[in-house]
């Protein structure tokens, strides 16, 4: 089964994508768009996702998209990224939801080919059942739905007050502020990026729940703070959607272990720590917004915050 996780940034993605790929039957990509032909992308692994055996064989996939004829590892790579985020542009959604599948297989197909070539080089380099991918873009997770069967959509969401004071840290730690995959510096901005964040939490949860017209039972929803809570749940749900046991999984969200090393791409800086221990108790304390930008936050999410219990 592919396993894509899909959501709003900083809802802690990269902690479920760790945590769904510890057991030997799953494997997985990380946040592939993102990470997908990056110059210098690290491997979870440590070594540079071009060296990497297990994305050296994923690129053969990119034979079929590729006019280069050197067949290099790098540059197939990058022929796959540039596909599949060319096809997983937020722009593209209200057309890939509206089209007929008959036009969506003409004008995606090779983006279909791509993906599920890519899916079965990960399952036999790493002699998995089933790949997990993070990369949170909902018009890739509406592409799959559509266009492959065996998928199960994991929509991540979390408290949107969370959600905004992970955001405000990166700025006042002077990292910027992400939006459509470029960085925002400047500080001055942030009354800006509250509201940035905030419709984009509203919109984006609702652009997935929109999906559950073509998801057929393969879309859950999870809530972060539900991971860190009971992952015995969490982890629960996952067995019995995949029909495996997962008990690595429970022993790394529940802090027995610590992670042991995968071959993602991208994701937070967490993925790239030597041995990630994952303690549920401080991943959900952080604050540090101000009282306007809370106000702000609770308004603007109120419609699916109430939904979702938040
Ligand atoms: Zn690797």
């Amino acid at each position: 089964m592919f396993l894509y996780i899909a959501g709003r940034g900083h809802s802690g993605s990269t902690i479920a994508d760790l945590a769904l790929t510890q057991d030997q039957a799953m494997t997985g990509f990380g946040e592939l768009l993102s990470g997908l032909g990056r110059d210098g992308e690290l491997c979870g692994c440590g070594l540079l996702a071009s060296e990497c055996e297990y994305w050296e064989s994923i690129a053969k996939a990119g034979d079929l998209v590729s006019n280069s004829s050197n067949g290099e590892s790098k540059s197939l790579l990058k022929a796959l990224g540039s596909l599949l985020n060319h096809h997983s542009r937020i722009v593209r959604y209200p057309f890939y939801w509206v089209a007929p599948k008959r036009i969506l297989s003409k004008v995606a197909g090779s983006y279909f080919l791509a993906t599920r070539k890519m899916y079965d080089l990960a399952l036999e380099s790493a002699s998995s059942k089933h790949v997990v991918e993070s990369s949170k873009e909902v018009t890739r997770a509406l592409l799959l739905l559509r266009g492959m069967d065996d998928v199960l959509i994991i929509h991540l969401v979390r408290d949107p007050a969370a959600m905004l004071a992970s955001n405000m840290y990166r700025v006042s730690k002077g990292s910027g502020f992400r939006f459509m995959r470029r960085s925002f510096s400047s500080s001055s901005f942030r009354p800006l990026y509250v509201f940035i964040a905030s419709f984009g939490w509203l919109v984006g949860n609702f652009m997935v729940e929109a999906l559950r017209v073509y998801s057929k039972g393969n879309l859950v929803r999870v809530k972060y703070e539900d991971i860190c809570d009971a992952p015995e749940s969490f982890v629960a749900l996952i067995e019995e959607k995949i029909d495996e046991p997962l008990p690595f999984a429970l022993k790394f969200l529940n802090g027995e272990v610590g992670a042991k090393q995968t071959h993602g791409v991208a994701g937070n800086r967490e993925r790239k720590k030597q041995e990630v221990r994952f303690d549920r108790k401080r991943a959900a304390s952080r604050d540090g917004l101000k009282p306007w930008e809370r106000f702000a936050v609770k308004i603007i999410t109120a419609p699916l915050r109430w939904v979702y219990g938040y």
